[in-house]
């Protein structure tokens, strides 16, 4: 028994509409992004309801307005991401695919649903806890080091953590968490129970580690350019204008967009194996 409502799907494509259209408005997200958000947020809230569309828009303008603290200091950081705060098409799949991709299934499921929204929830603990991290770790003053070597490294380097950022990484997948827990939908829809702390716990483990998965993926496979004036690496394929570069670590096709999906994919898959083997154990 399908429970999709036609309600349901025309509110979610208003709401997606506003949000894409506000966001692309506020520079928030380029025209790609914003087309990317469209469909994005019509399959989350259209197809997923209040339970997936809560943690998406917390993660989404909580990290919209992180991006804006101390933005100065992050211009001159941005030089060595792949790319600035206006975010494109593939940075919203990269961070909202997985979530819409189980949302777009879950009204058609006819049984563990739970999890399937736990997994979801789980997913944009990920990339929310990762964005927190990149965006309130690089407030501290001091070089971070790299989570692969406990090397100091210049802030900005991918794989780069710092104490701060480890926090705000751990608050980031616990405030998805939560936020998954108030808008769980209401026990007569179509979900028999409500999450209990443990649920919480490991919805914010996953995220926080499927976060650190990022950190060490981004420090390790993912391409890095050398610039051949100045010498620093970099996401970026120019960096000082008119010098070239050259790869400098990792693989060219692993971008900071497939290290943030693999990252997010995690985030599912550590909520359903922790939910399996610790919170439900047979
Ligand atoms: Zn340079």
């Amino acid at each position: 028994m399908s429970t999709l409502s036609l309600t349901q799907l025309m509110i979610g494509g208003g709401l997606a509409a506003l949000v894409a259209g506000l966001s692309y408005l506020f520079r928030l997200l380029s025209f790609s992004g914003a087309v990317a958000a469209l469909v994005i947020g019509f399959l989350i809230f259209g197809f997923g309801g209040i339970g997936f569309a809560g943690p998406l828009l917390a993660f989404f303008f909580s990290c919209s307005l992180l991006s804006q603290v101390g933005r100065k200091r992050k211009e001159r950081m941005n030089a060595l991401y792949e790319k600035g705060s206006t975010r494109d098409a593939m940075q919203v799949f990269a961070n909202g695919g997985i979530a819409a991709l189980l949302a777009a299934v879950f009204p058609f499921l006819e049984a563990h649903r739970e999890t399937v929204l736990m997994m979801a929830i789980a997913s944009l603990a990920a990339v929310n806890a990762d964005t927190w991290a990149t965006e309130i770790g690089s407030l501290q003053r001091g070089s971070p080091w790299m989570v692969t070597t406990l090397r100091r490294v210049p802030a900005g380097t991918s794989g780069a953590v710092s104490w701060l950022g480890l926090l705000a990484a751990l608050l980031g997948a616990l405030f998805i968490g939560l936020v998954g827990v108030l808008t769980w939908p209401p026990r007569s829809i179509y979900i028999l129970w409500q999450p209990e702390v443990p649920e919480l716990l490991a919805v914010a483990w996953a995220g926080f580690l499927a976060a650190l998965a990022d950190s060490i993926l981004g420090g390790s496979f993912q391409a890095q350019y050398r610039c051949l004036r100045c010498g620093a690496l970099t996401e970026r394929k120019t960096h000082c204008p008119d010098a070239p570069v050259r790869l400098g670590r990792g693989y060219r096709w692993m971008t900071n967009d497939l290290v943030n999906l693999i990252a997010s994919l995690l985030g599912a898959l550590f909520v359903w194996f922790l939910l399996a083997y610790f919170v439900y154990p047979a």
